[in-house]
């Protein structure tokens, strides 16, 4: 009853249990009404809370059945016969509207319910009528009975209804639907145009009517619009509808309708009423929910068979007739705004319908999120009941405020949307215009008073954002040329007069138009809360003295005579940058061990000077031969800094002496044979051969060895890393214009690449392709093994350019590496000392959220974190001292100093007590604390603690990590909603087996403390077999006793033991740690028994708590 109410009236209602005994004695029931009278009085008075009010038209007329919408709550009351309501809402600020059938809604009234309330918030909301409804309509053309879903007494409302003829709402058949579009475009020859797209497989036309001023041609600033509908043939409302809009959109032209007038002045509306004929033939009314006339009469679904993102399917191999007719179409106008219109459900659905695993319910957003969830809310709040989100008769899901990402509700591949966003200029989404696919002709007129609104409301969306032309200096139109938005990856391109429609919501943009040849122009727009602003840009060709002068220094080797160095050429340019640089640049070639088979240029302020406080930064090139633009890259790069930072730009400068850039060119040597074998762009090169990338992976995991290599150059990169320990490198590579990183550190990283993404100019010239390579796999196991971040930055799509493009590439990705680069002049810095002034150098350092820990220097305990800006919480730890906690605020462009001065723990741990690390208070997160120990119980420093939610199945993106300290302690903080909930957690460090345990999260509290994680040793990295192993424990064993035995003799003297902080039991039940009976362990299974028992996987060695609660058993086992 309570869900009924609050579903289908606007009463809330909740369900009181009273008592345990259902029909108890009578002689009771005075002490239940004692214990309930107070409660029942209060309940009655919470009738006075929230909200009341009327709903008023501008006469002030009461409007009944209005809905009363409070911004952010899916949930709506009506209002009364006399227009009254009531809405409870706890005490808090609201933003308050009616929507009202026929009225436009007033502006968000902002209510405040205060705390202590006894009477509701008195509010009277106006609305006004809408503007169509005051256009007196006349029926010119064809005068018929005006039908109206409203009874009689309703009639005042009658003036908003439009005027369609009773007959047109039927359904339209073939023939029907063909006669209706020519009597139509007979009719209003001067703004509509019926033509034929192509023919369905059946031999049916396509039809396509244009209604608007002027149709049949692209007329230059007019932007395209598009419906298209039944690409389900059984899905049949929108192709009624289209009839309908059609219809009314000249009527209303025609009879002086303002509003309309000016759309069909401004906009040029392409109508499809079915995609899909030949389906539709088949189909009967009546379908609620088939797929009987879903697909085209090759049995193949349409919404299936668009090229897809990720790849091709069974479904989408061959390009159906229907398909490569709205293909071709789409691509032949410039459309800016389209919508596909489906039936079966009530929901506008935004991109994209796909994700890269094809798994349902993974949201997956385009890089316009904002414009398309702007998009789906204009339909959905508009339509009258989309908004609404009820769920259809038939499906359980419910949609709040009645839209969806597509790949959330369920996942698809080929379809329209996303095939339009990716391969046109236009943003399409998909709009499920009802439950019933094949509604009796009756409900008709019902489906056209829902959706009018919301259909002419989202065709004036095409307006909005920035618009405007591109022109040559010389006033020429420049076709094909890029818009793009900073910040968000996607571009436009212009159309054949120059001109172009970039859909935005309002705020703050840099757009910035380029065309090969011209130099890119970059605007800062301002797009108004009214929706539009009109740009236009004037673009300069070329000029490459004048651009290198600008942004590069007149470094002219730059972009001029480009081309491919050799090797050999290449150390060379780079020792000739120490000649004219001595003062920050040193090229090291064999000098050591580690740069004997990779040269390198060193580059820093002073250069020789200590470096221990600077941020180590390896720029590399040819990890794979084939990415072959990038050495050039790598070089324009080295000079670009040593130029700058001799003419004493403060950037440059301060970013030498913040860091030390290492220069890496040449990593693998098949380069060499490419460059011989070039002759000219090369763009999907792919060599036969294996790469440098690849056979490092190999080297590295041990797989798939070839015994015809000794890998040294491999071993010599993996040395370099074990001793440089660069803080970040950056790879430049080609073949992508994406950003990859390594997995571990996503959080971070993530925000280091949208920083290079929106500095770049994205390059029109060269089409990019996905290719699937393992390359993140490298990244993932570089920085798992050797502590090293690798940023791949793919600068170009084409992998090896023709030699004069190289200036090309260069242009477009200077001034996003520089950013990349300068992130080195973000973060924090300082030194980790004792109270008495000590470097204590064993400390790590480890920000919340980011697993990867950042550790203090070797010699004077220097700690380096470049870190976007933003406010961080980092815990600094050490053995034999307190840990701290600390809030950073990091300031873009500026490297804090802070030094962290630790404080040793009074107790030198005698026996070993553990203290929670109670440093924490947020309310807004909950705390995970433990321990992570070998199986010796040893504790494990820097293991990496994972959380997923439950249910997860690629354990990638956890929702929180940390990282043991020194003592094996760990904490990882989780948003507060965790509380109470169940929750997957791995425990993880390299030479060690991970471990995967469910932890139940506090309830009652935000602390769950000691969990304990246990690691297996890994025998791989001990580099023996476990056959091999097994015999060497076994001789390790027999000197273990040996030395057991003797330790027994003189335990007195110390217990190696003393760190690890087991709590000794004062209980009966103790059972011996060791002989010696010194230390035990107590373990219980983290779950309370009787709350919940442990699943399967879950055996008890692994999760156990360290209490000394005497009533908690010990477990056998655990000892073993
Ligand atoms: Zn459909």
């Amino acid at each position: 009853m309570q869900d009924f109410n609050y579903l289908h009236s606007n009463c809330f209602e909740v369900t009181f249990e009273l008592s345990c005994c259902k029909y108890p004695a009578a002689a009771e029931l005075p002490r239940f009404w004692r214990l309930n009278k107070d409660a029942m009085l209060s309940f009655i008075e919470q009738t006075h809370t929230g909200v009341k009010g009327f709903v008023v038209d501008e006469d002030g007329e009461p409007i009944k059945n209005a809905f009363i919408k409070v911004e952010g709550v899916p949930h709506f009351v009506k209002t009364t016969e006399l227009g009254e309501f009531w809405r409870l809402l706890l005490p808090g600020q609201y933003n308050i509207t009616a929507l009202a059938q026929g009225f436009e809604s007033p502006t968000p009234t902002t209510v405040t319910v205060p705390s202590n309330q006894t009477e509701a918030v008195p509010l009277k909301l106006v609305v006004r009528r809408r503007a169509v409804g005051r256009v007196k309509l006349q029926n010119i053309e064809v005068p018929e009975v005006v039908i109206s879903e409203e009874k009689p007494e309703q009639n005042q409302h009658r003036r908003d209804v439009p005027n369609l003829p009773a007959a047109d709402f039927t359904h339209h058949d073939y023939l029907k639907m063909e006669s209706f579009l020519k009597d139509l475009a007979a009719l209003y020859p001067k703004i509509t145009k019926l033509s034929s797209i192509g023919k369905s497989v059946e031999g049916r036309e396509l039809y396509v009517l244009e209604v608007t001023r002027d149709p049949g041609r692209h007329i230059p600033g007019k932007p395209e619009f598009k419906y298209v509908a039944n690409m389900h043939g059984n899905e049949v409302i929108g192709r009624e509808l289209l009839l309908l809009l059609a219809k009314y959109l000249c009527q209303e032209y025609t009879s002086g309708n303002e509003r309309i007038q000016k759309m069909l002045n401004n906009t040029r509306i392409h109508l499809m009423p079915s995609m899909n004929p030949d389906g539709y033939e088949k189909s009967t009314v009546g379908d609620y929910k088939s797929t009987h006339g879903r697909e085209n009469a090759h049995n193949v679904d349409l919404n299936r068979n668009f090229p897809d993102q990720f790849g091709e399917t069974p479904d989408n191999q061959v390009a159906e007739p229907e398909t490569r007719a709205v293909m071709n179409w789409s691509l032949s106008i410039p459309f800016v705004l389209s919508a596909n219109l489906h039936g079966g459900s009530l929901v506008a659905n935004y991109p994209y319908d796909g994700n890269p695993a094809m798994h349902s319910g993974d949201e997956y957003l385009a890089p316009d999120h904002d414009v398309f969830l702007h998009l789906a809310h204009t339909y959905s709040d508009t339509h009258m009941k989309m908004h609404l989100g009820q769920p259809c008769r038939s499906y359980p899901e419910r949609f709040p405020e009645g839209i969806t990402n597509g790949a959330k509700w369920y996942v698809l591949a080929g379809g329209m949307q996303d095939w339009n966003y990716l391969h046109t200029n236009d943003m399409e989404i998909t709009l499920e215009l009802g439950c019933f696919k094949f509604p009796p002709a009756s409900d008709l007129p019902t489906y056209w008073a829902d959706n009018r609104e919301a259909l002419l409301a989202y065709i004036e969306e095409v307006h909005k954002g920035v618009h405007g032309f591109v022109h040559s200096h010389i006033g020429g139109n420049l076709a094909n040329a890029t818009v793009s938005v900073s910040g968000i990856r996607h571009t436009v391109r212009t159309a054949r007069d120059g001109d172009y429609w970039r859909l935005l919501v309002p705020g703050r943009y840099n757009v910035t138009a380029s065309k090969h040849g011209y130099e890119s122009v970059t605007e800062e727009v301002v797009v108004p809360e009214s929706g539009s602003v009109s740009v236009n840009f004037t673009l300069m060709p070329d000029d490459p003295q004048h651009w290198s002068s600008a942004y590069d220094f007149r470094v002219l080797d730059n972009i001029m005579h480009t081309r491919y160095h050799s090797t050999l050429e290449l150390y060379a340019e780079l020792a000739e940058l120490e000649n004219k640089f001595p003062a920050i640049a040193e090229f090291r070639s064999g000098d050591s061990l580690l740069t004997a088979s990779l040269h390198q240029l060193k580059m820093t302020d002073k250069v020789g000077s200590p470096e221990e406080t600077k941020l180590h930064m390896a720029i590399i090139s040819n990890l794979y031969a084939s990415h072959a633009v990038g050495q050039e890259m790598l070089l324009n790069f080295a000079r670009h800094i040593a130029t700058a930072y001799s003419l004493g730009e403060p950037r440059h400068k301060s970013l030498l002496e913040n860091a030390v850039l290492h220069f890496i060119p040449n990593l693998d040597p098949l380069y060499e044979k490419i460059l011989h074998g070039f002759s000219g762009e090369q763009c999907q090169l792919s060599p036969l051969e294996e790469e440098f990338g690849d056979s490092l992976y190999h080297y590295i995991t041990k797989t798939n060895l070839s015994p015809l290599t000794n890998y040294t150059r491999e071993k010599a990169f993996v040395d370099l890393l074990k001793a440089e320990k660069y803080d970040i490198m950056l790879d430049l590579s080609s073949g992508t214009e994406d950003v990859a990183y390594p997995d571990l550190s996503r959080r971070l990283f993530e925000q280091f690449a949208q920083k290079y993404q929106d500095n770049r100019t994205p390059m029109d010239k060269y089409e990019c392709r996905s290719t699937p390579s393992n390359h993140g796999n490298l990244l993932d196991v570089l920085c798992e093994r050797y502590n090293t971040p690798v940023v791949s930055l793919g600068l170009s799509c084409c992998k090896m350019p023709s030699e004069s493009d190289i200036a090309y590439v260069w242009k477009s990705n200077l001034r996003g590496i520089m950013k990349f680069v300068e992130l080195a002049n973000t973060g924090i810095q300082g030194y980790i000392k004792s109270e008495d002034g000590g470097p204590v150098r064993d400390a790590t350092v480890v920000v919340n959220g980011f697993s990867r820990p950042y550790r203090a220097s070797r010699n004077a305990a220097h700690y380096r974190a470049s870190l976007p800006p933003g406010e961080y919480q980092a815990v600094v730890s050490a053995k034999g001292y307190v840990d701290q906690a600390l809030t950073w605020r990091i300031i873009e462009g500026e490297v804090k100093q802070r030094d962290i001065i630790l404080h040793r723990t009074n107790t030198e741990i005698p026996g070993g007590t553990y203290d929670d690390k109670d440093l924490y208070n947020d309310p807004n997160t909950v705390y995970i604390s433990g321990l992570a120990l070998d199986h010796n119980s040893v504790p494990l420093n820097t293991a990496k603690l994972l959380v997923y939610p439950l249910g997860t199945k690629k354990l990638v993106d956890p929702v929180a990590t940390n990282a043991s300290d020194a003592n094996g302690r760990f904490v990882v903080s989780l948003p507060v909603t965790y509380m109470g909930r169940e929750v997957l957690m791995t425990a993880e460090k390299d030479g060690y087996i991970s471990r995967q345990r469910h932890v139940m999260i506090n309830k009652n509290e935000n602390m769950t403390p000691k969990v304990l994680f246990k690691l297996e040793s890994d025998d791989k990295v001990l580099g023996m077999s476990r056959l091999v192993f097994v015999m060497v424990a076994g001789v390790v064993g027999v000197a273990l006793v040996t030395l057991a035995a003797w330790c027994f003799s003189c335990r007195r003297t110390g217990d190696p033991r003393r760190d690890y902080m087991f709590t000794q039991l004062a209980s009966d039940e103790k059972r011996p740690f060791t002989d010696d009976g010194k230390y035990e362990i107590v373990s219980k299974p983290y779950y309370d028994v009787e709350e919940l028992p442990p699943s399967e996987t879950d055996s008890e060695e692994e999760i156990v708590l360290l209490r000394n609660d005497r009533d908690w058993k010990p477990v056998e086992n655990l000892i073993d």
